[in-house]
């Protein structure tokens, strides 16, 4: 289960989005305004006392005529209810009760979620207590005299809105997996993104990425968290002719670093190209784990061979990333997109593993067994005294020797392979680190 969230509903200049930030007290707004790819609605993180949680404004509730909301701010403040483990309905008490509010009450009354008053600008407290009194008549229980600009009042509200959270031992919160998206224009990036966000079971909320342009897209899915990084990055339009050289490749680049796991997204009906291969290339350099998709699978005439060619063609043409998984998926049929996820799960789980340095050292000394480090025309013989992890994601794992220089590549590529035959590591980089006796 994921954080709480808390609805903000009420008529337009209430001061809805002044208490979102007061109990955000953040004034950084999350937004998303690409029509058709989420609900239009703005989350913001809160805390009060011990708990955690979500505040989302519905946006200002409107009547077309007085007595009907217009349908779709009705349907996002229904979504957002639906989500909600209570609701804030908040009212000006300075206008004192108007004809809007009782109709949102109404309308409040009948669905499943527990309602809160908060009278917003009572300033005073005497006043607000007399601001507030009037509002009992919503039926809605006690009214919360509040001002979201001086802050006055919020914690009364707080308290009782958290006793409506479940208790924080059922919400663990699994910490969100980074992914990027990455490949060359036209390879299906963005359908593929539809896929994702278009299931019905993923939860799909905007926020912002390290720059202004760059929103990224948390997707919830099993219990589980994935922030799929610079989405605009990939639905932007593309109107611009790409030259050969150009896709837009520092954008993927900077998505890359940001990530945990790179989905590399391929065109079945190109095959692996150059520009995949510069992708791979910064993949590993970066230290990312990598899921390889090879989309449009659904447009290839295939044969018992094809899977094995292909598997093929990766294995030798991205070998910056050979040690990623492969799936073959059509993003425009949906097939196989759902056990991505699984791909991806296995992905960072690899990236994050730590090894303890004795099943470390076992890997090593089977290894020595098997096959000595080399020997010099001059008699010298590499020894490896031990090897423990330094760190992880990617994992790193420092082999103390007497002389690196007398390790070659071949024994190098060799001890890489022993430690991936014994202990997997599918899907992300390792990295060995040869150190000689200072
Ligand atoms: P929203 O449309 O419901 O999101 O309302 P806003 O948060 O934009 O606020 C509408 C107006 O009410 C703004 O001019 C705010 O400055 C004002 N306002 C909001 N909260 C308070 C408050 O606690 N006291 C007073 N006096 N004004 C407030
Ligand atoms: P992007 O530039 O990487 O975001 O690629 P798009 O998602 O815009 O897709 C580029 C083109 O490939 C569009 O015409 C899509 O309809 C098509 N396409 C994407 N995925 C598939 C797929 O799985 N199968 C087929 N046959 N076409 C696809």
């Amino acid at each position: 289960m994921s954080l709480p969230i808390v609805a903000i509903i009420g008529r337009p200049n209430v001061g809805k989005s002044t208490l979102v930030n007061r109990l955000a007290q953040v004034q950084d707004a999350i937004v998303f305004d690409q029509p058709g790819v989420t609900r239009d609605r703005t989350y913001k993180r809160a805390f009060w006392r011990d708990r955690e949680f979500q505040v989302v404004d519905t946006g200002g509730l409107v009547f077309d005529d007085d007595t009907e909301f217009l349908p779709l701010i009705r349907e996002q403040a229904m979504a957002a209810l639906a989500e909600s483990k209570a609701a804030i309905f908040v009212v000006d008490g300075q206008a004192g009760l108007t004809q809007a509010d009782e109709e949102i009450a109404r309308w409040l009354r009948q669905q499943p979620v527990p309602v809160l008053i908060a009278v917003n600008k009572c300033e005073s407290v005497d006043q607000g207590l007399v601001q507030a009194a009037e509002f009992w008549e919503l039926g809605l229980g006690e009214p919360f005299a509040v001002s979201s600009i001086h802050g006055s009042g919020t914690g009364d509200l707080l308290d009782r809105v958290v006793e409506h959270f479940p208790p924080t031992d059922e919400i663990e919160e699994s910490p969100e997996i980074k992914v990027a998206i990455a490949g060359r224009p036209n390879v299906g990036k963005s359908s593929l993104l539809n896929a994702f966000v278009g299931e019905n079971r993923s939860i799909v909320s905007p926020i912002s990425g390290t720059t202004r342009d760059a929103i990224d897209m948390l997707v919830e899915r099993d219990d589980k968290m994935y922030r799929l990084i610079d989405t605009a990055g990939i639905r932007k339009k593309k109107n611009v002719e790409y030259g050969p050289e150009f896709f837009g490749i520092n954008r993927a680049f900077k998505a890359i670093d940001r990530s945990d796991v790179v989905l590399l997204v391929i065109d079945a009906l190109d095959g692996v190209t150059e520009q995949d291969q510069k992708l791979a290339g910064r993949i590993d350099d970066e230290g990312r784990a990598c899921v390889v998709i090879v989309n449009k699978w659904d447009a290839i005439e295939k044969d018992s061979h094809t899977i094995y060619e292909y598997d093929q063609q990766i294995r030798d043409r991205l070998h910056f990333v050979e040690w990623a998984e492969s799936i073959f998926i059509s993003a425009k049929t949906g097939q196989r997109v759902e056990k991505i996820f699984e791909l991806v799960d296995r992905a960072a789980e690899q990236h994050k593993r730590r090894i303890s340095t004795s099943v470390i050292n076992e890997v090593l000394e089977d290894a020595l067994s098997w096959h000595t480090p080399p020997t010099t025309r001059q008699g010298r013989q590499g020894k490896i005294y031990y090897g423990t992890q330094v760190s992880s994601a990617p994992p790193t794992i420092a082999l103390f020797v007497n002389d690196p220089h007398l390790f070659n590549d071949n024994y190098r590529r060799y001890i890489d392979r022993k430690f991936r035959e014994s202990l997997g590591f599918q899907g992300t980089p390792l990295r060995l680190l040869w150190r000689g006796k200072k």
